[in-house]
């Protein structure tokens, strides 16, 4: 990738190391009652699949703190236990294991409480985000993104008044332009990992589009060390779109799949040329090398951009009237009969990838 990160600490959430130039964990947070073991395991595992490095869970009441004994037995991602309103659910929350608690400065404020959870935190070596979003922030301001930023910064002094520097924050609002404000603003003022995210973004269309503006801007500036797409849907939606954005903006992204839009010129099914070929992609599970660019394949749908999108990329295929023009490191190499072509392009993929691990 070629995004210059900001240099943040490293802060360790149980076997995943985010901030200090680490790869952009990706997150998400379960929506099952977590005293449910049984189904939120289930639903973590599935996260899990998809990419989730780290899980939050939501801790309400004493047994939700209970059940995170239980859930870490049954999964091996660092799981953060997310706290509101009693301090003493984060003290039980980490009793139980939970390998990172969020507090709300909203909702968590006295003095003498933070300082028995920082106490607490400090014995077991695990971390705490500061968690401010706009929805409970407790002055009401007009200008919500310097809002958030005060919060953050009061909470920091406070917790560092305690000497606990094993901190991660996230100023989290609904509005796309105050969150990129707000971001933009902490990371320049300290050095503590930054989580990016939107909150209460809407359902998963609308919230792809407002998280991809929102952590491509702050991302593309260098500014975040570990996302989360919340989405009023599955946490698998979450993460698969967490994935697409960093992908998006060539961050741990193994392969750039570039394909036209096809229109009236297009002789050939590019759409299902495309899906083939993504498809059996996915079953590889094709793990990227952070320091890497990904490989550019073009798959184009007539010779009008075609040609000249598959010179630029590492493997290429400009198609006409039922054939395609195969291309390698931007050389046209031979003629594929479009029946072929997906099968014969992941071949190459495989290949190409092979020898990339290898050398
Ligand atoms: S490459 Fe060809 S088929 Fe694809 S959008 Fe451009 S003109 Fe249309």
């Amino acid at each position: 990738m070629n995004i210059k990160r900001k240099v943040t600490k490293a802060v360790k959430i149980g076997n995943v190391i985010i901030g200090s130039g680490y790869p952009i964990a990706i997150q998400s947070m379960t929506k099952t009652d977590t005293s449910d073991v049984v189904r939120t395991v289930k639903q973590i595992r599935l996260a899990q699949e998809q990419g989730c490095q780290i899980i939050r869970v939501a801790v309400k009441e004493e047994r939700a703190a209970q059940a995170i004994k239980k859930i870490k037995q049954a999964v091996d991602i660092p799981i953060v236990a997310d706290i509101h309103f009693d301090y003493r659910l984060a003290l039980k929350a980490i009793s139980y294991g939970a390998d990172k608690i969020r507090l709300n400065p909203g909702n968590i404020y006295k003095e003498k409480e933070i300082a028995q959870v920082v106490s607490l935190a400090k014995e077991r070596n695990i971390p705490i985000r500061v968690g401010v979003n706009s929805g409970s922030l407790r002055t009401k301001s007009k200008d919500n993104a310097n809002a958030l930023v005060k919060s953050a910064l009061d909470y920091i002094k406070l917790l560092e008044h305690h000497r606990f520097r094993n901190i991660v924050i996230s100023l989290k609002s609904s509005s796309v332009t105050e969150t990129v404000q707000a971001n933009r603003k902490i990371s320049s003022l300290v050095d503590y990992p930054l989580h990016l995210g939107v909150t209460a973004t809407g359902l998963a269309d609308i919230g792809f589009v407002k998280s991809a503006i929102c952590l491509g801007l702050l991302l593309s500036q260098g500014i975040g060390d570990t996302i989360r797409v919340s989405l009023t849907a599955h946490p698998c939606q979450e993460v698969i779109a967490a994935k697409k954005i960093l992908a998006a903006l060539d961050i741990d992204n193994p392969i750039d799949i570039i394909a036209c839009p096809t229109c009236g010129r297009c002789e050939v099914d590019l759409v299902g040329i495309v899906q083939q070929i993504e498809s059996e992609l996915k079953v590889l599970k094709l793990k990227s090398n952070p320091k890497a660019q990904p490989l550019k394949v073009a798959i184009m749908g007539c010779v009008v951009n075609g040609p000249g999108e598959a010179r630029c990329a590492d493997l290429g295929i400009a198609f006409g009237k039922g054939f395609g023009l195969f291309f390698k490191n931007g050389k046209p190499v031979r003629k594929i009969n479009q029946k072929q072509a997906a099968n014969f392009l992941v071949g190459q993929i495989k290949k190409r990838l092979v020898n990339i691990k290898a050398s």
